[in-house]
Parts: C-alpha cells; structure tokens; sequence
C-alpha cells in the first residue's frame, strides 16, 4: 500500500542517513555497515532482528555477517535468538574472537559475554510475521516447500549495506531472519563468508538476498569477487553472468 511504501522509504532513508553520519564522524566503512544496518534491525519492517521471518515453529533465529575489503577481517552468527543487533554481534566476533562464526547456543553466549544488548526471544516476533506464518502453514505444504512458488512477499526484507569510506575501504554486511517458514536450524547464506557477504578493496563489497541455498551453492558473493580480481569482468558483467 502506498501507506508501507512511504513507511519504507523513511527507513530506508533512516538507515541511510545512520551510515552516512557515521561516515562524517570519521567512521571507516565498517562503522557506516553496522550504523545502517542497525536501524533496520530494530524496525520490525524489515526481515532482520525485531519482525524477523519466523522458522517453522514460530520462532526467531537470526543470521547476520560483516567484512572489512581493507584487511579481510570477517565475522558472523547463525541461528542467534538473542542479540537485539546481531551485525553488531557479528561484528564482535570479527574484533573480539580468533574465529569468524558462532551458532546458535554460542553466538547468543557469546553475545552475552560481550555485554551486548541481549533481549528475550518472543521480543523478536511480531504479529504481523505471526500471522504469515498461520497463512503459510494453512495453505498446501506441497506449494509452500517449493522455493519458486515461494510467496512474493517472503521474498524481500532481508538487509544489507556496502559502504566506501573516505580511505577508499569497502566493507559490506548482510542481517536477516532468513526464509520465512524455514526448518529449525537451517542457515542461509547470510553468515556464510563469500555466500551472502563479501569484500575486498581491490574489487567489490556484496550483500546478497534471495534464496540461501542459491547463493551459497555458488558461493556468489565471493564469484563476483572472484570474477572481477581473475577474470577482469566489470561488477555488473559479474553479477549478470
Ligand atoms: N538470503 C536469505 C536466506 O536465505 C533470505 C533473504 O535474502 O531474504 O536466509
């Protein structure tokens, strides 16, 4: 409705402006990726964080990552159900810890040792994902279970930023819920380093959205990378082919 579209919209802006304002207080690109994407987070319009697509038994499990192009410093969680911003959580990862990706049980520990913001799980659902869920369940399990029928509305939602600073350092980051509907415990490509997330200075920054299991089967964000630094492909000649 043209009401949600102008709901969008000033979201969007939100966000932009959020990295923009950490950009001009001499913030890196990483810093602008987490800035924009945390408004996002919190606004339960997008498929991230609060209002989050809902697994198939109702509940919230949430993906995100962060790469910095300059040093290819990563960090990531799957299956989280507890950071209110889990890029910033995947970003601790990436600063904090020897190691680029926690799941499940040990991304929400891990959240909590760190001292980041830790909510309750039923925090994250809102009624408007509950009722979705209610329809998806309603209709033909045959219909739902393939992608390519997959409700046009479930398709969009998940958030991403790539940003270039003013030293000429890309960073990208990618937040979601993942697929509405989804098995417990399944992981997309979100958190997968050169799945859903991807970046390097000498080529592109990517945040991906569509289907996971896509996208991590071709390991496309890290293509794109990979087209471009060996193959000489332009970015949209990579992305298109
Ligand atoms: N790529 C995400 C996933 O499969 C979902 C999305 O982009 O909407 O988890």
């Amino acid at each position: 409705s043209a009401e949600m579209d102008a709901q969008y919209r000033a979201a969007l802006t939100e966000a932009l402006l959020a990295g923009h304002a950490a950009l001009e207080a001499g913030g890196d690109a990483l810093d602008a990726v987490e800035a924009a994407i945390r408004p996002m987070e919190d606004s339960s319009l997008f498929n991230s964080g609060r209002g989050a697509v809902l697994n198939d038994e109702g509940e919230v499990e949430l993906d995100a990552s962060i790469m910095s192009g300059a040093g290819g410093q990563a960090g990531a969680v799957a299956g989280a159900r507890t950071p209110r911003h889990p890029i910033t959580l995947a970003r601790r990862v990436m600063a904090e810890s020897p190691h680029v990706l926690f799941a499940g049980e040990g991304a929400d520990r891990f959240a909590a040792h760190h001292d980041l913001e830790i909510m309750e799980p039923s925090w994250f659902v809102t009624p408007r994902r509950s009722r979705r869920l209610k329809r998806m369940k309603a209709q033909d399990a045959a219909a739902t279970a393939d992608l390519a029928s997959h409700p046009v509305d479930d398709k969009f939602g998940t958030v991403g930023c790539v940003a270039l600073d003013g030293d000429g350092h890309l960073a990208a980051g990618t937040s979601t819920g993942g697929m509405a509907r989804k098995a417990f415990g399944r992981v997309g490509d979100s958190p997968i380093i050169g799945a859903g997330t991807w970046a390097a200075d000498a080529t592109c920054a990517v945040s991906c959205t569509g289907h996971g299991e896509f996208f991590i089967r071709l390991a496309i964000a890290h293509q794109l990378h990979a087209r471009m630094l060996h193959g000489g492909q332009s970015l949209p000649r990579a992305a298109q082919e």
